[in-house]
């Protein structure tokens, strides 16, 4: 038997981890451990003095003038090229814009569109997971009902059940590549590769993944792929979204959100929509500037590292996370949801509890942040960039302390945001 780990082995590790001047780079308050960084990335300090200079000076002082002289109107892709080597994608693919939900709005249509006018017609299926994020559910629902072209979204109830589901009729695999619950991630090129077989098209969600996990869309061969910029990379509350849409298909790339920011002279203000040449199809509407400026700061960050050593640390915290919380509170009703196995794991570690919600609740009074997902999911995200292996095993002790003397509250009332 292995012994186990103290709190000065966490402290040993943390010395010799080369991730560890990045955390100087985030404003963390004193006495919390935050592992909600998937729900929620912390503040790069940099951020404040960005918004304080998109405010003041490039709003304030320059007004108008800004969209060219501060580069406004060029953000959208000047972030997407920042953001593309995180997740395997070339220069002129990418672009920070909208929401995760409005972009794979946007991509789903496309697909639909690029199967009905080739080899895919009268495939009428968008094949995904009953376990996705709603909302991806709700917009292909909303999608494929509004379209009114005899398509629907088939739900499967099991990652085995994948394969067989992707049939004659399938015209898009819609995958989440690491489920938002379990921490679940995805073969995402083998499931692609599947796809393209049986006549499919493959799009992924990397909202769990861009900026947690190593991603190489162009080595899954995946089509065409959107995600989060406000979780692991940091970009702030609500901050814009990205979508891929690689070079091959960009020609063909067409959905129904044909704003004036996707078209071939915007300024033109003529009649009739004429659609630009790349990535900048991908866009729609004006963009909420402030909030699109901070995520450059949390790109930033990134470009000091690389994937491979995050991925490195991120296995390291959720393996101490789970053998740590296994060998002291064993004696409590906890379950693991999150998969042992490494490739199969995203950067969080979620365990289930009678209680969850209320340990959850608790754990937060005593200042270790993480969330709550129905049903009875403890979940806990490692964000390599801040968090320590010290700061797991505080975490844990202060979980096993609430378990142990059941200092939680489960009759408290639930907030609106869980
Ligand atoms: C967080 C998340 C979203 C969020 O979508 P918004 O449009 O930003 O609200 C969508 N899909 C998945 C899989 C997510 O994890």
């Amino acid at each position: 038997m292995t012994a186990v780990t103290t709190r000065a082995d966490c402290v040993a590790r943390d010395q010799r981890d080369p991730l560890r001047a990045l955390r100087e780079r985030f404003d963390l308050p004193d006495g919390i451990i935050y592992l909600d960084g998937n729900s929620l990335g912390a503040r790069p300090k940099a951020a404040l003095a960005r918004a304080q200079e998109v405010v003041s000076r490039e709003w304030g002082q320059d007004l108008i003038k800004s969209w060219n002289t501060a580069g406004w109107f060029d953000l959208p892709k000047r972030l997407g090229n920042r953001l593309a080597p995180l997740i395997g994608a070339n220069e002129g693919e990418v672009v920070v814009t909208d929401t995760t939900s409005l972009n794979l709005f946007k991509a789903l249509a496309a697909a639909l569109q690029l199967q009905a006018e080739g080899a895919g017609a009268g495939r009428r299926t968008i094949v995904t997971e009953r376990s996705n994020f709603p909302t991806d559910i709700y917009m292909a629902e909303g999608l494929t009902q509004w379209l009114d072209r005899g398509y629907r979204v088939r739900l499967v109830d099991s990652v085995d059940e994948i394969p067989a589901a992707v049939d004659a009729d399938c015209a898009v695999l819609m995958l989440t590549h690491v489920n938002y619950r379990t921490g679940y991630q995805h073969d995402m090129a083998e499931l692609t590769r599947h796809a393209h077989a049986a006549g499919a098209l493959a799009v992924w969600d990397l909202a769990h993944s861009a900026g947690a996990v190593p991603v190489d869309l162009h080595a899954a061969n995946a089509d065409f792929a959107v995600g989060c910029t406000y979780k692991y990379l940091n970009g702030g509350p609500g901050a814009p979204a990205f979508i891929w849409v690689p070079q091959r298909h960009q020609a063909a790339f067409a959905h129904p959100l044909t704003g004036w920011w996707s078209h071939a002279k915007p300024f033109a203000m003529s009649h009739g929509f004429a659609a630009c040449e790349g990535i900048g199809r991908a866009l729609c509407g004006t963009q909420p500037v402030l909030s699109l400026a901070l995520v450059e700061c949390g790109l930033e960050v990134f470009e000091e590292t690389t994937m491979a050593a995050i991925r490195e640390k991120s296995l390291g915290l959720t393996d101490l996370f789970i053998e740590l919380v296994e060998s002291t509170c064993g004696d409590h009703p906890l379950g693991l949801v999150t998969p042992r196995e490494h490739a199969r794991r995203g950067s969080q570690a979620s365990f289930t509890h009678p209680h969850g919600y209320a340990v959850m609740a608790a754990l937060i009074a005593r200042g270790v942040i993480g969330d709550y997902r129905e049903p009875e999911i403890m979940r806990f995200g490692f964000t390599p960039l801040y968090t320590s292996f010290a700061d797991v095993w505080d975490a844990v002790a202060i979980l096993k302390d609430i378990l142990d003397r059941e200092a939680y509250d489960t009759r408290a009332e639930r907030s609106a945001v869980t």
